[in-house]
């Protein structure tokens, strides 16, 4: 057995089996089957060592996360992820590193059953890009385009932790508690993709993106494929506890701008609004209304007394830094 053999076996080795894959791992090609009806959605995401993780991220994190930012994408889209494929580079094949990788990988991926059937290995720089594959029934897709003035704004989960907790790593922030600063590594190392809050609002919403560059620069996708504008109240958006905890010291401009959140902001006709309340209430979804499409291109922020906010950043390069 060679050394990629090696990893082939443990990536033959995962605990979700799909009843709709014909071929696996082990053949030149997978072959799936998407029932009738559906539309497949595709994406995928490459993470550089240094460039999109620290270099000493634990392998498990890394698995996790390789797909999560995948799921993510398929989630902002409304699709139900079924399958994926990896590509790994690696300086060199690490017996209890692949095993740690595909053990956080599988992790999410027996959450979401989806199964990974194929990609491929070599020797390089350590790189991981996970493609993935999901369903829709048919033209059910969100779309960046679509969202229209005076339909609500919302954000899922919490914003900002994952930049503070690059902020706390690079020691331009001192988190007061403990509790707190494992709280924000954990939302770093370990998004939850809102597969379900997606597959479920897709029937609701106008226009949707997944926050991964901070909520203005995504936001600001949508504005733009849409032509409209946006009022965001600042007092609106959802802060986790650890963030509340360090609010006085760093400001908001960490949830507007801050990347790696992984949450999803969609936008509601205001006739829609009041089921995607109760589908919220039943679902258990943490769905926050942050503001409203406006007329205009520009982004206008309002604090609680009313006035005009104006970010000091508008985003935040997490991994650029030398
Ligand atoms: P080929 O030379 O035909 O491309 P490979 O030797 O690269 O075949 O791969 C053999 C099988 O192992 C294929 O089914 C491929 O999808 C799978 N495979 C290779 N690397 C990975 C990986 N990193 N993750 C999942 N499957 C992989
Ligand atoms: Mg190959």
């Amino acid at each position: 057995m060679t050394e990629f053999e090696l990893i082939r076996t443990y990536f033959a080795s995962q605990p979700v089996q799909r009843a709709d894959v014909r071929v696996g791992i082990g053949d030149d090609a997978a072959v799936v089957e998407a029932p009738a009806g559906t539309e497949t959605v595709i994406t995928t995401d490459v993470m550089v060592a240094g460039v999109h993780f620290f270099e000493d991220t634990e392998p498990a994190a890394l698995g996790y996360k390789a797909l999560a930012v995948n799921l993510s994408d398929l989630a902002a889209m409304g699709a139900a992820p079924a399958w994926f494929l990896l590509d790994l580079t690696m300086p060199e094949v690490d017996a209890a590193w692949v095993e740690a990788f595909a053990r956080g990988m599988y992790e999410l991926a027996e959450r979401h059953e989806v199964q990974l059937i194929g990609g491929d290995t070599s020797r390089g720089p350590l790189a991981i890009a996970i493609t993935a594959i999901g369903l829709l029934p048919r033209g059910g897709a969100m779309r960046r385009q679509g969202a229209a003035v005076g339909d609500v704004i919302y954000v899922t989960g919490t914003l900002g932790d994952a930049a503070l907790a690059v902020a706390a790593r690079r020691g331009e922030l001192a988190v007061p508690r403990e509790q707190d600063a494992s709280g924000l590594r954990d939302r770093l190392a370990y998004p939850a993709p809102r597969i379900d809050e997606g597959v479920k609002l897709r029937d609701y919403a106008s226009s949707a993106i997944d926050v991964s560059d901070g909520l203005l620069a995504d936001l600001g996708h949508i504005l733009e494929s849409s032509g409209v504008g946006a009022r965001l109240n600042l007092g609106a958006l959802p802060l986790s506890p650890s963030y509340r905890s360090c609010l006085a010291q760093v400001g908001w401009d960490y949830a507007l701008a801050g990347g790696d959140d992984y949450e999803l902001c969609v936008t509601v006709p205001p006739a829609r609004v009041g089921r995607v309340d109760a589908l919220a209430a039943a679902s258990g979804f943490a769905l926050a209304a942050v503001g409203e499409i406006t007329k205009g291109r520009a982004i206008e922020i309002y604090d609680a007394l009313g006035k005009i906010y104006e970010p000091k950043r508008k985003s935040y390069e997490h991994f650029a830094r030398a």
